[in-house]
């Protein structure tokens, strides 16, 4: 199985910042970070506008830098999000 590097739920890329999530077992997940998903379930349950929206509001207030942010505003859109594993069907 290729390695996920980016969280299948919110798109965050998954490194030291934003480490991996748990399984129930307590493995580390390789599909999504410890924002969305602890002890083999989702934190949040929320819909697809409500997350894009929390997660949106997120990463803006996190310690990424101008040009960080600069590309973030313009790629982290609905449609980036709709290919995620979590919000695909
Ligand atoms: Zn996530």
């Amino acid at each position: 199985m290729a390695k996920v590097t980016q969280c299948q739920s919110c798109g965050m890329p998954l490194d030291k910042k934003t480490p991996a999530g748990t399984e129930s077992d307590g493995t580390l997940s390789e599909k999504y970070c410890h924002h969305c998903y602890q002890n083999g379930a989702f934190t949040m349950h929320l819909d697809f506008d409500a997350m894009y929206e929390y997660n949106l509001k997120r990463f803006q207030a996190s310690d990424m830098n101008k040009i960080q942010k600069f590309f973030l505003n313009k790629m982290y859109t609905k449609k980036f999000m709709a290919k995620l594993d979590r919000w695909r069907n």
